[in-house]
Order: structure tokens, then sequence, then C-alpha cells
């Protein structure tokens, strides 16, 4: 056995290596994918730490261990900050508070499914957006527990102006009678509209749960209007725009609070990872400053610039534009699948994700669309100047994906704009 004090390198050259090679990857390549993002040093240090060593099974002050002093402190300074961060004034000028808030979910689909098994049974209806038209796995997907566990219905964007269609949605709800009505996306580029969402779960005697996995950023600094005053539940990752560490939130209802915390521990969870939560608690301090509304404005500017960019160049979007952090390129007018595009972006070292376009006639394998967000890219730095000249790069090598002058040339101007821009 090695000796435990030394190095990661000299323990395991293997895994330091992949670590170092991973480290130049995310330096030298642009990430449009619309989910990632950079954590800051701060918070690396946090899920790096000691804290990982420690069982902490309950709540604070409520811990089926001993020697929970310390963690304690960091869980129960991430509940607060996560109240703080998601607390707003309305238009009223009152206040909305977040009534309840569990930092112990490992991930935005365990988010997802602690909040659905507080107040649903298996067998019990659940009406969520289409994945093919922007929703995610975890909202009724046959693939995914929340397809296997629940009866499921699906609703989606119109088909000429790929805006989600309220008055369709209600009519499902109607028909379908769900007990829960799901809202949030993973692929949609426009501003969600919970009051029109509550009203309709209202009407049919549905929860209503909001998953912000993608916009909690944007939400937090106050950009996106928030659903903390509708939904009976508000799910989230903290990784995407959030910019935290891997990891989710439940934020709920004081009614419903016992119920979370009973489902994630001992319902579907065992001992939380404290030092993903400690990382979680310096990422909300973060997200908390006037540097971070700043960073979810200019994000959602790049993503104005880039999208328009696209459009100059003879791109179509679906829903023509882009309210928020990303966009979905529909190719079917140009002579590229989804899967084309990707593979040729990536060989000029910009990392996207092919994406199903609403209606999509290809396979999810294949597709006929692409994902492009600005949080990543934002982070490091980019600005207008930048996102216009990323558009003119993804156009030259969709457009000539085979000629390899071209090919390298726009792979020495991805990487003199990485040069610019470290990402740390
Ligand atoms: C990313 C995402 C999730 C799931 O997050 P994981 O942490 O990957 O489990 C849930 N809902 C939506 C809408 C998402 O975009």
């Amino acid at each position: 056995m090695p000796p435990r004090n030394i190095s990661l390198k000299e323990a395991d050259p293997l895994i330091f290596d992949a670590i170092e090679g991973e480290i130049s990857r995310e330096q030298d390549k642009i990430v449009l994918i619309a989910s990632e993002n950079y954590v800051s040093r701060a918070v690396l240090q946090a899920q790096g730490s000691v804290l990982t060593n420690k069982y902490a099974e309950g709540y604070p002050g409520h811990r089926y261990y001993g020697g929970c002093e310390f963690v304690d402190i960091v869980e129960s300074l991430a509940i607060h900050r996560a109240k703080s961060l998601f607390e707003y004034k309305d238009s009223t000028g009152e206040t909305v508070g977040v009534e309840h808030v569990n930092v112990q979910v490992h991930s935005g689909s365990q988010a997802n499914m602690a909040a659905y098994l507080s107040v649903l049974k298996p067998g019990d209806r659940i009406l969520g957006m289409n994945l093919s038209h922007g929703g995610h796995l975890t909202h009724g997907s046959k693939v995914n527990f929340s397809g296997l566990l629940f009866e499921n219905a699906y609703y989606g964007v119109d088909p000429h102006t790929g805006h989600i269609d309220y008055d369709k949605v209600r009519e499902i709800a109607l028909e379908f009678r769900p007990k829960m009505l799901v809202a949030g996306a993973s692929a949609y580029s426009r501003t969600l509209d919970f009051q029109r969402f509550h009203a309709i779960a209202r009407e049919v005697g549905a929860y209503l749960l909001v998953d912000i996995a993608h916009i909690a950023g944007l939400i937090a600094a106050g950009i996106h209007p928030s659903p903390v005053a509708y939904a009976d539940f508000v799910t989230s990752s903290t990784h995407k725009t959030l910019r935290g560490p891997r990891g989710g939130m439940v934020m709920c209802k004081s009614e419903y609070a016992k119920a979370v915390d009973k489902m994630v521990f001992p319902g579907i969870q065992g001992g939380p990872l404290m030092h993903v939560i400690a990382a979680k608690a310096v990422a909300f301090k973060e997200a908390l400053s006037e540097d971070f509304r700043q960073y979810q404005l200019n994000t959602v500017r790049n993503a104005k610039t880039l999208c328009d960019a696209m459009i100059a160049r003879g791109y179509k979007i679906i829903s023509g534009g882009t309210d928020n952090h990303l966009m979905l390129v529909d190719l079917r007018n140009k002579s590229i699948t989804g899967k084309e595009a990707e593979d040729a972006l990536y060989r000029a070292d910009i990392t996207v994700n092919k994406n199903t376009i609403p209606y999509d006639d290809k396979p999810p394998t294949i597709t006929s669309g692409i994902r492009l967000g600005t949080p990543a890219v934002t982070t490091r730095g980019f600005a207008e100047s930048e996102m216009a000249e990323v558009a003119d790069i993804i156009d030259n090598c969709l457009t000539k994906p085979s000629d390899e002058r071209n090919m390298s040339i726009q792979r020495q101007r991805v990487r003199a704009l990485c040069e610019r821009f470290p990402i740390l």
C-alpha cells in the first residue's frame, strides 16, 4: 500500500495525468455546451477538502453521527445563503421568501425524484415538457425513473412560433388531469411564464414543480422572473448557470418541508456529500455578489450577440431568438446534421452538443440541431467581439468541414481566443 501522505502525482500518475489532460482540454477549447461552466478556485478548494471524510446522515442539529459540529456550520450556511439568493421583491415591493431549502440532493435529477416522491405515489400522473421540445429526461421520459414510476403526458412548443403554447398546455392538463405539472427545460430559449403555469396547475388541482436547473443563475441575478411565489417545489442543479459544484437543491413551501427532507434522507439518499455542500455554500456566496449579477447580464448579452450573428449568416434559431443563455440552432436549411456539426466543431476545438429540435425527423443520435450556450465562455471573459468571432468560426466550420485548410485556420483562431482568456 502506498504511503498515505504523498501527492496524487506520486500516488497515482495515471489519474494525475488524466486530470492534467482535462485542465488543458478545458483551457484550450471553446465550450458552448449550455449546461457547463467553470467553478472558481474557492469552490474547487472546498470540494477537494477533508469534509469528504465525514458521515452526517440527518440534518444540522439532528444527526445520526457524532462529530458534526463543523459540517453543521457548513450546511446551515449553505441553506441560509440559498434562501438569501432566491429571495426577491415582487412587483408590489413585497418580499417573497424561500420557505424551505434542502441542499443535500446529489444532483438535479435527485432533486426532482425527491420532490416528486414527497407528494406522489407510483402510478400518479405527471405532465411535463416533451424531451424533444426541450424538456428533461426527469420530466417523464420512458427511459428515466420519472417515466418508469409515473404515468406521463407531455406538452411542447408551437410548430410555427417555437414558443410554449400555454393554451395547449391547459388543454392537455384539463384532459390528462395530472397530479404534478412540471415547468422547466434544458433547451428552451424563451422566458417561462410561471404565473401561467401556476394558474393551469391550480385549475386542474395539480402541484406545480418548476425545475430551474438551467436558468438558476439568471433567476438569482434577477434577470429571469422567479417561480418562488408560484411553485410548490422549485428544483435545481447547482453547476449550470449557477456556477457551483456538480449537485442539486430543492426549494419548497414550508408545508412540504418535512416530506421533502424525509424523502431525500432516508428516502432516496444516504449520507450527504458534505464537501459538495461546502462548495455549494461557497458558490452561493459568490452568487450573492454584484459581480455575479454582472456575469449573468453578460451571459445573456453574449447569447443575444451570438444568436444575431448566426441569424445574419443564414442560420435559423428555434423561436427566432433567445431571452436567456442558450439557443437551439435548426440546421435543416444547411446541408449538415446535428451530429456532423458537433463533429466538425470538435475538430476546430469548439465543444457543443447535437440536439433534437421540435418536430425533428432525425433520431436523437443524429438530430437536426445543435444547442449553443454562453455561460462557460462568459465566465472566461468573452464579450461581444469574441462572440461575433465565434459565430464566424462556427459558420466556416459548418460550411466547409472537409476543407482541411479551412479547418486548420478555424482551429488556430480558437487557439488564439483561448490563450487570451485563461479559465482560472
Ligand atoms: C440538467 C438538468 C437536470 C438534471 O441535472 P443533473 O444534475 O444532471 O441530474 C434536471 N432538469 C433540467 C431541466 C436540467 O436541464
